[in-house]
Formats: structure tokens, sequence, C-alpha cells
């Protein structure tokens, strides 16, 4: 039987998935066994594909990065990755409590001169301000005002 590709040459293997007989040119041996040009392509676009969507499906089903597992390329980067965000998030929000505070300090501090200049010479002790205070406000804002 000759070559299904080229009529004129003899046919030496037949491939193992179709069946298709091959001459010496034809013929791609993958793994030890004979397969024709179709095949071949087949074969290792069904593998690269396979091994994408392995390599995809696998960080999600990883969760988010706790079990670090090793020797799979695809799963670390996706650990490290992971990580900056969640870093970059409490950072974030440690800055805004800073500020926060600085705010809150400067707004006491704001207060605090207030009660230096204009009620410490008159209204005496801290103590006795803030009682003023929580027990006739509109006295102190109507003195500030004045
Ligand atoms: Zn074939
Ligand atoms: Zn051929």
């Amino acid at each position: 039987m000759n070559c299904e590709n080229h009529p004129d040459k003899e046919g030496v293997a037949a491939c193992v998935s179709c069946g298709k007989i091959l001459c010496a040119d034809c013929r791609l041996k993958l793994v030890g066994k004979n397969y024709c040009q179709e095949c071949a392509d087949e074969l290792v676009t069904l593998y690269s594909d396979k091994k994408e969507a392995f390599s995809e499906s696998k960080p999600i089903a990883g969760g988010y990065g706790k079990l670090k597992p090793t020797g799979v390329p695809a799963v670390d980067n996706t650990y490290e990755k992971a990580r900056p965000v969640k870093e970059n998030s409490s950072n974030r929000f440690l800055l805004f409590c800073l500020i926060f505070l600085v705010i809150l300090f400067f707004i006491a501090l704001g207060l605090y001169i207030v009660y230096l200049l204009y009620l410490a010479p008159f209204y005496g002790d801290l103590s006795n301000v803030i009682n003023i205070l929580l027990t006739d406000p509109q006295r102190i804002i109507n003195f500030l005002i004045d």
C-alpha cells in the first residue's frame, strides 16, 4: 500500500489515530507511535488547551493563597499577585486611621488653645470650663462670640 498523500511513495506506517497510510516523509513519531500530520496537530492543540485550562482553573480552586502549592508556577504567580493587593488595602486603612487621629489631635489642640487664650483667664481651671460647657454651653458660646 502506498502513502495517501504521495501515491508514488511506499507506505511505511499507519496513523494510530485515523489509520491513514503514511510514507517515511509523512510519518510523525510521537512517544513511539506513528501519527499523520493532522492527528499530531490535533493532539498538540488538545494538549496545550488542557494545559492552559489546568493552569487557569487551579488558582481559583486554590483560594486566596493561604496554602502555597509547590511546583505549579501559575499558582505561585497568583499567590504573589494576591498578597500586595491585600497589603495595600490594609495600608490604606492604617493611613486613614492615622489621618483621622491627627485631625482629632488638631481639633483637641485648637479647643485647648481657645481655652487657654479666652476661657482660662475668666473661668479658671479646665474642669470648671467643662462643667459650664456641659450645663450651660450657650454662656461660653455667647462669651466667645462677643
Ligand atoms: Zn491520523
Ligand atoms: Zn507521504
